[in-house]
């Protein structure tokens, strides 16, 4: 799912205006958060789209076959997680499962609906007219679906088999060195929940490139380097902050008790990295980076 400004950032970086014409639209968010709340429909803007859809959808001059530098590349960006190549800070050990289901009223398939519970949370993403992904963080989806006040009733059935993977926040250390930095999901892991990877590695890939022309101009590459550290984790503790938040008001119990301390133990780290930061020395300007006088 994508944000209007993830949206707008990738039309622009494309230079497509286009680039997402026709897909199916998020228009509401239907949320039922702590256990005394009751459920509020609020106005929203987001769509929904693969990552394949995606790559058919960018127009890119070259295809990577195609193209053959002509001398070995000075530096490399680490777009994919390599487990072996960096150690990862975990704050968390929270899964999720993703499981295609399908959805009993097209009435529903313009909003996303999101359920707080004891032990954890659900998030049903429609993603077209009655079939969508439903997530379950925390517990068994078929026991969450059981206990669900709120998105049960929206699921005519679900399918077999579904996929899990990590959804608490992670990062990598170190984040660049001399001649290659990482990006992306090879960079940093975000919680669903309130994350917007897509959104977070464009602009990581916005700033690797900006770093990159500045160093080839002559700019210090440790500064740079530095400054890019610096940015990622200001962004990660951002987002550490916003997930305490929905956290501390999803529910009481040992479940939630334990993801607020996970989290308060990231902001604990980010902030002690943060503090040991002079300052920054550079700002992007448009898509270059330009030295602060
Ligand atoms: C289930 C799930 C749901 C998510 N939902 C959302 C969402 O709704 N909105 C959102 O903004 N973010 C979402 N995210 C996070 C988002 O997918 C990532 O933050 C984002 O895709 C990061 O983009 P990326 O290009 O860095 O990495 P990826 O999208 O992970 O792309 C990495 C690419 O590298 C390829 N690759 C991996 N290893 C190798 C290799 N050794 N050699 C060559 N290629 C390789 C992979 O196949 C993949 O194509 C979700 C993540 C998951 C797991």
């Amino acid at each position: 799912m994508l944000t209007a400004t993830t949206q707008y950032l990738l039309q622009d970086v494309f230079e497509a205006s286009d680039l997402f014409k026709g897909l199916h639209r998020i228009r509401r968010r239907a949320v039922a958060w702590g256990e005394k709340t009751n459920p509020v429909v609020v106005p929203h803007s987001a769509l929904v789209i693969s990552e394949q859809m995606v790559l058919d959808r960018i127009n890119l001059e070259a295809a990577p076959g195609d193209w053959e530098p002509a001398d070995p590349a000075e530096w490399t960006i680490i777009a994919a997680r390599e487990p072996t190549q960096f150690s990862e800070h975990n704050f968390g050990a929270r899964t999720a499962s993703a499981t295609q289901v399908t959805i009993r009223d097209e009435a529903a398939s313009d909003a996303c609906w999101i359920e707080s519970q004891p032990e954890g949370w659900l998030f049903l993403l429609p993603i077209g007219p009655l079939e969508g992904w439903l997530l379950s963080v925390g517990a068994p989806v078929e026991s969450m679906l059981a206990a669900s006040r709120f998105i049960g009733g929206n699921i005519a059935e679900i399918q077999q088999g579904s996929s899990r993977f990590s959804s608490h926040p992670r990062i990598a250390e170190p984040l660049a060195g001399p001649g290659w930095i990482a990006c992306g999901t090879a960079a940093l892991g975000f919680d669903p929940l309130c994350g917007d990877g897509a959104g977070h590695a464009t602009r990581e890939a916005i700033l690797a490139a900006a770093m990159i022309r500045a160093a080839n101009k002559g700019a210090d590459t440790e500064s740079l380097i530095e400054h890019y550290r610096m940015r990622l984790l200001a962004g990660f503790r951002r987002h550490l902050e916003v997930c305490r938040d929905f956290y501390q008001s999803g529910h009481s119990g040992p479940w939630w008790n334990q993801q607020v301390l996970d989290l308060n133990r990231g902001l604990e780290w980010s902030e002690q990295q943060l503090r040991q930061f002079p300052g920054f020395r550079y700002r992007l300007n448009g898509f270059s980076l330009e030295a602060l006088s």
